[in-house]
């Protein structure tokens, strides 16, 4: 009797918690290249904390440890990674905003967590496909009540410019980014594609990889200079009520956030290290704002972060994976994410809210409330 009300009670409160938003901050750690054994500069790491061993030789010797919502080590699957992503696909069904993306250095396993390796295999596959694939599941296990429509687009932002990475035609055409709050699309002269399988999406991620090639050289990796950001934009009908609920996703394979040494870079080469620098300090001045609530938020500094705009902050839910390579050459870097995703993952955003507040959360809210009459009355 009252153990199971109270029970009860437990459960939907915490599901209540967990549609509210905040930035969770999962760290992942890949292997270490080659047939190296051992972990590197890895030190420990569990669930939820990973400490890194700085030797002698790479500047002041010791141990610094880092808290987390999840840390995953070299082992984890790919589909041990998603497992947790997953009730934030569910919530872009209900009418949020979510954005997912990967921070790391050049190398560290961004590309690996969004999209995956060369070679995709039901396996081997990243959040993206996973994120789309559980859409999709979702939807049709919804469709009594919704009619779901799902479409993505996919753009890249490279020296503060953005183009469209699904454009089949006039590819180098500059985009804006607008204010979405009519239409939902705020890059409205991106390609918007309509997809109703996974097999739909991999065509277009295939196409928007080759189109991310194009302009780029052997010497000049463009990918691990730019930005890519896939947007999933979900329109669901309540086929009730008529009612229409909008939900958005941005899947974002972030720049490398290496620093680069001024004395060499030179040319086009620091001009793209200013850029890169420029949007990845923009978006931790932004969050840093957010966390204090500043009633002027500084989004515009960055094509990034005007992009990002409607994903951040207390309307929508952000996760970042912040990746890490274990190889004692790379402590500098890596140091220096641990302590980026450090300041992230300290903020508290508050409550996201649905563009619409959900049958389903009313419905929880209105349950709460008579349990805790019923607890009240027991006592
Ligand atoms: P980034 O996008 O950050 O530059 P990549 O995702 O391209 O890095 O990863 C660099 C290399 O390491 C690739 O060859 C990739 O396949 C491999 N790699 C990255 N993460 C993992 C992992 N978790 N397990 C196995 N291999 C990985
Ligand atoms: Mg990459």
């Amino acid at each position: 009797g009252y153990q199971r009300v109270l029970e009860e009670n437990r459960k939907l409160y915490n599901q209540v918690q967990d549609l509210k938003g905040n930035i969770r901050v999962y760290c992942r750690v890949r292997p270490l290249h080659g047939q190296v054994r051992g972990f590197g500069s890895v030190e420990h790491l569990d669930e939820g904390s990973i400490t890194i061993t700085t030797p002698s030789k790479y500047g002041k010797e010791g141990k610094k440890s880092f808290t987390f919502n999840r840390v995953f080590g070299p082992s984890a699957s790919q589909e041990e990674v998603f497992s947790d992503t997953q009730p934030l696909i569910r919530s872009v069904l209900d009418g949020f905003n979510v954005c997912i993306f990967a921070y790391g250095q050049t190398g560290s396993g961004k590309t690996h967590t969004m999209s995956g390796p060369d070679v995709l295999t039901p396996e081997t596959m990243g959040v993206n496909y996973r994120a789309l694939n559980d859409l999709f599941l979702i939807s049709e296990q919804r469709k009594d009540i919704f009619l779901y429509d799902v479409s993505v687009q996919m753009i890249e932002i490279y020296n503060e410019q953005v183009r469209d990475l699904l454009a089949t035609d006039g590819l180098n055409k500059r985009l804006e980014i607008r204010n979405s709050s009519q239409s939902g699309l705020n890059v409205p002269d991106a390609n918007l594609v309509t997809v109703t399988s996974t097999s739909d999406v991999i065509n277009l991620m295939n196409l928007g990889q080759k189109n991310r090639a194009v302009g780029s050289t052997a010497m000049n990796d463009r990918s691990s200079r730019s930005h890519s950001c896939l947007t999933v934009h979900v329109q669901g009908r309540d086929l009730a009520s008529g009612a229409v609920l909008r939900g958005c996703m941005h899947l974002v394979d972030l720049a490398g956030s290496e620093r680069v040494d001024k004395s060499e870079a030179v040319g086009e080469r620091l001009k793209e290290a200013q850029h890169i620098n420029k949007s990845l300090s923009a978006l931790g001045d932004v969050i840093a704002s957010l966390a204090q609530k500043n009633s002027h938020v500084p989004y515009r500094n960055s094509k990034l972060t005007q992009l990002l705009q409607d994903s951040l902050g207390g309307q929508a839910k952000t996760l970042m994976f912040v990746h890490i390579s274990p190889e004692y050459d790379a402590i500098g870097e890596t140091l220096s994410t641990l302590k980026f995703a450090e300041r992230v993952s300290s903020v508290e955003l508050g409550a996201a809210r649905a563009n619409k507040e959900t049958a389903e959360v009313k419905d929880l809210k209105e349950q709460i409330a008579n349990l805790k009459a019923a607890l009240a009355k027991k006592d």
